[in-house]
């Protein structure tokens, strides 16, 4: 039964103190975890607190150092990751390698560019401020908390946890509950890396656990997970204003226009609605094709979706829902569709069975319609032809998120692109934009905000500290008591000749 694949805390009213997490495909027992209360929570935090000094003692370029021999460890062991995010997520075994290798690159990106992204710089101090030499740099924040999902149960959590530590952060990471053992090989690895010190510190457990950690002694949470528990993350952490990171859900669309080459949009829309059962933040749920080329593209999609199947180990090209609890969503997502007019092209509502999606495509669904409004995460397109790309951009931004999106065409593509509302757009391609370390990753709307990766990223994790330096005597002294009519009046001259030169009102445009 479905039921038994969930995080599994016991039955008996003694209070529980460990929880098993479950293999999604074959309902196996992964492994069995402590459930951390707030006595550990806190002291996970203590540790990391201590541990601060030494991180942050040994500058940026001691920290690269570190970060860079776990790179290396966890490339030399990617076999054994990518195997344990296949038993706890259920995602083919050649998914999680791919995922692991993302992750890997964005720590070796964050640790060699901190120090020219956060070290000390010189800023231009302005023509008043001409004897000042201004600097700035940005500062760790001391102990950072990370709480991660478990769709992306490496790429995720890594897009905080290693920018923060390059920025000299130490971090307490609370992985999902059903992939705590993903988050145990991370945090075991850099341990052995870093020679036992607390640096990165693992605490797990369900919600509360999470939730304890948000009142903790911290100075920032990155939460990556769905809108509401981001909401919920939020409150807890006004209590002791705690700045908070929000990585939340999306609705991304895939606008193809007129002269788009359909056989690669079709294959980008596959692989971005089907790939990972539909579990992708960043996944493709809702297509808008261009009306001239709406019967080529569908014809060309239900061509490449032929034979193909969800499995594990058996030749399936994506795997379980990982959280049986998302199959009833999933389920009434279609039902609502079809109920609304929507029409199944492959698959439907029976597609949806005790712990596998078959895939399924439905066109002409109203707007109105939740699997058009609310995050589906399953491996199902709603296909919608539209009369203009005006259109398009409309219906996609139409929508209470912003986390990504792609276009497909060429003359257009790249001002489509600009118009529509979200963080992060690939053209002619699909979640382009997440192996790109260099780019910031985030949303706008429910989406959350805040950002990570790239240096908005490293910036994420730190306070700007500003410093300003007399070089020599001001020529007009105008921090005095003394201050005289003579100054104030040599002061309004040169602001007149700085910024008073535009004598006309700008052109009525
Ligand atoms: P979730 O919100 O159920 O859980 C996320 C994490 O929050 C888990 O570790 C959970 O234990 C913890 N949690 C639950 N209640 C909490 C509370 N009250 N206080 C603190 N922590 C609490 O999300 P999920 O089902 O694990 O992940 C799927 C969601 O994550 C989807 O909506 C997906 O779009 C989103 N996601 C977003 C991104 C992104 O970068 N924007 C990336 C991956 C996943």
């Amino acid at each position: 039964m479905t039921a038994t694949i969930e995080p599994d805390v016991g039955s008996s009213d003694a209070p529980q103190t460990t929880f098993d997490s479950f293999n999604p495909a074959t309902g196996d027992l992964v492994g069995t975890h402590p459930i951390d209360g707030r006595e550990q929570v806190d002291a996970a935090v203590a540790a990391a607190r201590e541990a601060t000094e030494w991180w942050q003692g040994l500058g940026f370029e001691g920290r690269k150092e570190y970060l860079l021999q776990w790179r290396s460890v966890l490339t030399r062991r990617l076999h054994q990751l990518a195997d344990q995010v296949h038993r706890e997520g259920g995602k083919p075994h050649g998914d999680a390698l791919l995922e692991a290798g993302l992750a890997i690159d964005h720590i070796a990106w964050a640790a060699k560019h901190a120090p020219k992204v956060l070290g000390r710089q010189k800023v231009a101090s302005g023509l008043l401020m001409t004897n000042q030499a201004a600097t700035v740099e940005y500062r760790p924040l001391g102990v950072v908390g990370v709480i991660g999902p478990w769709n992306y149960p490496i790429f995720t959590p890594i897009g905080s946890i290693a920018y923060a530590l390059a920025a000299g952060n130490t971090v307490v990471f609370k992985p999902s509950e059903y992939t705590p053992g993903v988050g145990r090989f991370l945090v075991d690895t850099f341990t052995e890396v870093v020679h036992g010190r607390p640096v990165l510190n693992l605490v797990t457990g369900l919600g509360e656990t999470g939730s304890a950690l948000c009142t903790a002694d911290i100075d920032k949470i990155a939460f990556t997970g769905s809108s509401a528990t981001g909401k919920k993350v939020m409150a807890a952490c006004a209590e002791n204003l705690t700045p908070v990171v929000i990585e939340a859900g999306g609705k991304d669309s895939m606008i193809v226009d007129e002269d788009a080459d359909l056989e690669a949009a079709a294959e980008a829309a596959l692989w971005g609605g089907m790939s990972n059962a539909g579990q992708t933040c960043i996944g493709t749920e809702r297509v808008y094709v261009h009306e001239r080329v709406f019967d080529p593209f569908m014809a060309e999609l239900l061509r490449q979706a032929e034979g193909m199947r969800p499995g594990y180990d058996d030749g399936g090209v994506y795997g379980p829902s990982t959280m049986p609890k998302q199959l009833d969503v999933i389920r009434s997502h279609i039902e609502d569709a079809i109920a609304r007019g929507g029409r199944p092209v492959l698959g439907g509502a029976d597609a949806v069975g005790e712990r596998f999606v078959q895939p399924t495509i439905l066109t002409h669904v109203p707007e109105d319609s939740l699997a058009v409004t609310e995050e589906t995460f399953g491996p199902t397109l709603v296909v919608n032809p539209v009369k203009d790309m005006d259109e398009a951009v409309e219906l996609t931004n139409a929508t209470k998120y912003g986390l990504a999106g792609a276009v497909f065409g060429k003359k257009r593509a790249m001002d489509i692109a600009g118009r529509i509302r979200s963080g992060m757009t690939s053209v002619n391609s699909v979640i382009a934009f997440a192996a790109v370390p260099g780019l910031p990753f985030g949303g706008v709307g429910d989406s959350g905000f805040g950002r990570i990766h790239g240096p908005d990223g490293l910036r994420e994790f730190t306070y700007p500290k500003a410093i300003t330096r007399q070089r020599m005597k001001p020529v007009i002294m105008l921090q005095s008591m003394a201050r005289d009519e003579k100054t104030e009046s040599r002061f309004t001259q040169i602001l007149t000749l700085l910024h008073g030169g535009s004598g006309t009102l700008p052109k009525k445009r």
